[in-house]
């Protein structure tokens, strides 16, 4: 009789144990870092814009089918793993009516927040997709399509919060925003107005970073009949910043979101050498404030002397020679600092 409930003891043990451990390495989310560097590299394609929901479908699939989570961690692996994805379906029709599936994950510093499973990109928090969703639907297509048309959008209050992931971007970067932002503070004597939180669910901005691999290259040329030394560096011509105004009620402006996008293989990745942020900038802010300026609704402009000209968020194919960056900070156009300032104060 003891050796029965002995047995039974026994076996209530070993199942409890494999239930919290199961729960401990397979249940702990990820924080949302971890998911923005899985989906850098794992995503369908990174570099792929406009997707539609066939593809959306697929990705998600093969996200969903291929992938586990160990102890906060994601990871590749197939059948029977794959039942502790973190990744779920997320579908969601614009306000323009197209439909998407996207995939939510639960991530422990954030919550739940949503991604195109297509090029990783970050879409925004669930409730306010939906809620950004229905309000259109709600609304005749044509009083949003007069708005557009007649009222600029503008920040909803001010100060504006921002939240940086500090921890991706780096010291470096992260003060260059910081910088950025005081900028347009001052340049506008404080009509625009920042503040920086540490809650990205609460924020207006969310400025997150990135980077990108196989862009810059040092080659080392002796030419040993001349006796001299050549040295070649050379980066791709890439996009270093995206900014996208994600949330609007009517004409003022709720939510928006700022990409940095830096090289790879430099400080923040590789913890060697200068900032991956630094390449191609001069060390100047000008990328950054030209994608806040494009969180406030200013669209390029032709000037090439304009802060708000199209090269702004594109990095050129040539790194600086010795002086080249004398004269390259570019100051905010009088034209926008007078039209914040009679916006905003
Ligand atoms: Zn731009």
């Amino acid at each position: 009789m003891g050796k029965v409930i002995k047995n039974i003891c026994f076996v209530v043990l070993v199942v409890i144990i494999f239930i919290v451990l199961q729960s401990v390495i397979f249940q702990t989310s990820p924080t949302q870092n971890e998911v923005e560097l899985f989906l850098k590299e794992n995503s369908c394609n990174p570099y792929m814009e406009g997707t539609d929901h066939v593809t959306e479908y697929q990705c998600a699939y093969y996200l969903r089918r291929h992938t586990t989570m160990v102890f906060g961690k994601i990871v590749n692996a197939k059948f029977p793993f794959f039942i502790y994805t973190p990744f779920h379906y997320f579908n969601y029709k614009s306000s323009t009516n197209e439909f998407h599936t996207y995939v939510s994950v639960n991530t422990r510093d954030n919550g739940r927040l949503v991604y195109n499973p297509v090029n990783g990109l970050f879409m925004g928090l669930p409730e306010i997709l939906i809620q950004g969703a229905n309000k259109e639907e709600d609304k005749p297509v044509i009083s949003s399509k007069i708005i557009e048309e007649n009222d600029k959008l503008q920040w909803a209050k001010m100060p504006v919060s921002y939240y940086i992931t500090k921890d991706v971007c780096g010291i470096y970067e992260t003060n260059k925003i910081r910088r950025a932002f005081q900028r347009v503070q001052e340049a506008t004597n404080g009509a625009v107005s920042f503040e920086e939180i540490d809650n990205l669910n609460q924020s207006n901005i969310y400025v997150h970073c990135s980077f990108l691999e196989d862009c810059y290259e040092k080659t080392i040329d002796i030419r040993e009949d001349l006796g001299v030394v050549y040295y070649y560096e050379s980066i791709c011509d890439h996009t270093s910043g995206i900014a996208q105004i994600k949330n609007i009620d009517g004409n003022q402006i709720i939510r928006a979101d700022i990409e940095m996008i830096g090289l790879a293989g430099f400080s923040e990745t590789d913890r060697k050498g200068m900032s991956g942020f630094y390449v191609g900038s001069c060390g100047h802010p000008t990328t950054e404030i030209h994608e806040i300026l494009h969180t406030f609704d200013y669209n390029h402009v032709n000037d090439s002397t304009s802060i708000m000209y199209r090269s702004g968020d594109i990095v050129g194919y040539t790194i600086q020679n010795e002086g080249g960056c004398l004269g390259s900070d570019i100051p905010i156009d009088e034209w926008i600092v007078k039209d914040l300032i009679q916006t905003y104060g």
